[in-house]
């Protein structure tokens, strides 16, 4: 199995133009997950549990800005 050397903090994470958090693909790179099975659309990569954990992390951090504003 070949082992991809990927940097701390995946940059897998993307702000959509509304301001919430997008996931991208390790694999392609693309952004269209199934997130009812955790899957890419476009090549069928699962999604890390990691990536997983800092997508939610975003969007945590997302939900606690928007109150800190409203
Ligand atoms: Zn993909």
């Amino acid at each position: 199995m070949a082992r991809h050397a990927l940097p701390r903090g995946l940059p897998v994470i993307f702000t959509n133009p509304a301001g919430a958090p997008e996931l991208a693909c390790d694999e392609c790179g693309c952004r269209w997950f199934d997130r009812m099975a955790n899957r890419c659309y476009e090549c069928g990569a699962e999604v890390s549990p990691e990536a997983q954990a800092e997508f939610r992390q975003a969007l945590e951090k997302l939900k606690r800005t928007q109150a800190a504003e409203g």
